[in-house]
Parts: C-alpha cells; sequence; structure tokens
C-alpha cells in the first residue's frame, strides 16, 4: 500500500518543463520529502558526490500558472509495480486516490534529491549515463534511477534533447510505456526516476530465444500497437522502435523507453548516433527529408520491421549500410516460410512504402494474427 501511495504521489509530482505537452497534466501537492539520515549509504554506490550540498536539487518547476490549470487525466490503469504484492486490488483505490489528490491544488514546491534514495545494483549503462536500482526510502518504492553528467550531455550536445525526453516521457502514461516519475539535478549531474523494468531489454531476450514464437511475438506486438496508438493519440511519433529500445517488465509485458528522439530530426540523429539503419522508413532515408515531410506512420513501418525481427530473428533490410537503404527505398525483404500466413499478411501491410497505404494501428489490433493470440484481457486493454 506504501508503494502505491508513491507511486501515486510520484505521479502527481510529475514535472514539466516550458513545454507544448502541457495537455495532459501537471499535478503538483503538498508532500513531506524524505529525512535523508542515512545518506552516507548513497556514497559508497559509484555516485560519487563531493559534498551534501551538492545532493540536493529542486526540480524544475511548472509556471504557477500551469499549476493552476490543473486538468484532470483520463489515466489509464496502470500496471502496478514490480514490489506491490497487492496491487490488483489496490489500483481502483488508487485511481480514486489519484483523483481526488488532483483535484486539490496546491501550488507547493516539490523536490526530489538524492539523499531520499537507497542506491542498489548498476542495471546498465548507456552512452551518456547509468543506470541503478534504487528504492526511496520511506515508502520502499522501487525504482530505477538515470544518473546523466551535465558535462556529457553538453559534450554531446545532446542538453535539448535530453530536455525534450523527459518532458515527453512525464506525460505518458500507458502499461507498455516506461514511466518517468520525475527528475532532479544538482550542479553536475541529472537523475531522472524511472520505472523499474524488472526483466531488462528485450533485445537481449531476442538474442536469447534467437527468434520468439508466433503467440508471444504477436502478444509483443498488440502491446506495441497499444502504446503507438497512445502516443500518436498525443501526436507523438517515437521514431526510433527497436527492440534496444524496449524493456520487460516483472510480468513479461513489454515498455518502450528511450524517447531521446521522438521529436528530434532523423537527420541530427543520424550524425550523432550513427545507429542501425535496419528501422528507419523509407521516408525518413530519402535524401533531402526535412523534419516535415514525414509523420506518425514512420512508427508504422518499424513496427513492421519489429515484427518481422522477432519473428525470424533478424531485420528484413539487414545487410551492409549502402544495399539497406537500396532495399528499404525498395521494400525488397522476403518472409521466411516458416512465419504463419497471418503474420506474414502483417508484416506486409506495415512494411508499405506508402506511408498512408499502411494499416492503421486500430485495424493491427483487431488483424487476425493479433486477434489468434491474444486473449481477451491483453488485447482489450485499451479499447477504452
Ligand atoms: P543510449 O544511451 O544509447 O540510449 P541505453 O538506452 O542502453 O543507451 P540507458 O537508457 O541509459 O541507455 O540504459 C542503459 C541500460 O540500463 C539499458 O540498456 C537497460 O539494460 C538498463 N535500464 C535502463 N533503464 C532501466 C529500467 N527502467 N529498468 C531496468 N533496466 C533499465
Ligand atoms: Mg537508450
Amino acid at each position: 500500500m506504501a508503494t502505491r501511495t508513491l507511486e501515486a504521489r510520484f505521479e502527481r509530482m510529475s514535472v514539466n518543463d516550458e513545454n507544448e505537452y502541457q495537455k495532459t497534466k501537471v499535478v503538483t501537492t503538498t508532500t513531506q520529502v524524505a529525512s535523508n539520515s542515512s545518506r552516507p549509504n548513497l556514497y559508497k554506490v559509484a555516485l560519487q558526490t563531493q559534498s551534501a550540498n551538492a545532493v540536493s536539487a529542486a526540480v524544475t518547476l511548472p509556471s504557477q500558472a500551469a499549476q493552476r490549470k490543473v486538468a484532470q487525466p483520463s489515466s489509464p490503469t496502470r500496471k502496478a509495480l514490480p514490489t506491490t504484492a497487492s496491487r490488483a486490488s489496490s489500483d481502483e483505490a488508487a485511481h480514486a486516490e489519484r483523483k481526488s489528490a488532483a483535484l486539490i491544488e496546491q501550488p507547493t514546491i516539490k523536490q526530489f534529491h538524492l539523499g531520499m534514495f537507497e542506491i542498489g545494483r548498476p542495471l546498465g549503462k548507456g552512452k551518456f549515463g547509468r543506470v541503478y536500482l534504487a528504492r526511496e526510502r520511506t515508502s520502499g518504492f522501487i525504482c530505477a534511477l538515470k544518473v546523466l553528467h551535465k558535462s556529457e550531455l553538453s559534450q554531446g550536445g545532446v542538453e535539448r534533447q535530453v530536455r525534450r525526453e523527459i518532458e515527453i516521457q512525464s506525460n505518458l502514461r500507458h502499461p507498455n510505456i516506461l514511466q518517468l516519475f520525475g527528475h532532479f539535478h544538482d550542479s553536475k549531474r541529472v537523475f531522472l526516476i524511472l520505472e523499474f523494468a524488472a526483466k531488462g531489454e528485450l533485445y537481449k531476450h531476442l538474442r536469447r530465444e534467437n527468434r520468439f514464437p508466433e503467440w508471444k511475438a504477436s502478444q509483443y506486438i498488440a502491446q506495441m500497437a497499444s502504446a503507438l496508438r497512445y502516443l500518436h493519440r498525443k501526436h507523438i511519433i517515437h521514431r526510433d522502435i527497436k527492440p534496444e529500445n524496449i524493456l520487460v517488465g516483472i510480468h513479461g509485458e513489454i515498455k518502450i523507453s528511450d524517447f531521446g528522439w521522438s521529436v528530434h530530426a532523423p537527420n541530427s540523429r543520424r550524425k550523432t548516433m550513427c545507429g542501425t539503419l535496419d528501422y528507419l522508413p523509407p521516408e525518413m532515408i530519402k535524401p533531402g527529408t526535412s523534419d516535415n515531410s514525414y509523420n506518425e506512420k514512420v512508427d508504422l513501418w518499424s513496427l513492421g520491421v519489429l515484427t518481422y525481427e522477432f519473428l525470424v530473428g533478424e531485420a528484413p533490410f539487414e545487410d551492409t549500410p549502402v544495399m539497406t537503404q537500396r532495399r528499404i527505398a525498395r521494400a525488397d525483404m522476403s518472409i521466411p516460410s516458416f512465419v504463419s500466413p497471418e503474420a506474414r499478411d502483417l508484416i506486409k501491410k506495415l512494411l508499405v512504402l506508402d506511408p498512408e497505404k499502411r494499416i492503421p494501428l486500430e485495424q493491427v489490433q483487431t488483424h487476425a494474427w493479433i486477434v489468434k493470440h491474444c486473449t481477451k484481457s491483453s488485447s482489450s486493454r485499451d479499447k477504452s
């Protein structure tokens, strides 16, 4: 129960910078910040902080006006967190609690700081930071703390990108989207308080299993379609859908993460990332592509690539970089014979050169391949 309360508290503490995604919600409330009597423990971990002063930091607050403009969210029921044993029963209560709390406008200052957390094992390392398992001291709430060094962010020229990532992700509530509960910073670092995805990277599961059985791939794609539909309704294009950016929750459910490129031009991305081209849609690899020349349908193409890779074990256009680009531009791929006719049909309807002719997400959700493998409960999640 304590966990639910903290989760609710975190949700209320979501912070927006001055952003265009305000439509969803900005809710703050008075909360006692945990005392940090055992702060020295933190120093044992890899987070070397020079002075206790450097530890506390204020979150960036939305303007008072924005705070007063509190919107009541029609939030989908979140999947509860790994540590909650009695989660299902408390969902409704928590929802009601959140609702009432959201109605009380309290333009007060909310502060997260490092001392609130006990830091556990490292969960992984990214290009710009490390991620640790963490527990909020007063409630025992388990989360993942992503630590980004400001110097590295500015060296990499990604400050704006990280800012966007925070703005976007903190406004999202969906069972298949990794939640960002809040963030804070000190003079050297930025800390992101993230939902903990207990089963780690989907990419590793895929490599371990080589390819997924159809039922599993289908359930994953149903969850992806649900999450993407939610994003697109909010006019957010992810643009970087691939197994590396998907985490797995305690119940095996997928969690889209990494919104770093979700509002960014593909060109700047390619310069800084030199990542895989495998998931780029034809309209984004065309020379002279500008930011405005494609829309949310790029995610449909990537969903097709993902479906293929889940079932086959490798991406459909995997080749030398030059050949990959050429083949994407012609949608030149072949689907192995072990793939079922239904799955084949869906892949072909997603990997269509003309973005406007790709099968829409609503139809993905009701496609024969999805319906065949998804139980009522797993596919009806977002038919609200
Ligand atoms: P990049 O910096 O290029 O985006 P990345 O996405 O791998 O790389 P991070 O998002 O910093 O970098 O995460 C590093 C690793 O930490 C992930 O690959 C994953 O294994 C682990 N990780 C990150 N966030 C979580 C989380 N919320 N729950 C569990 N593990 C996580
Ligand atoms: Mg990442």
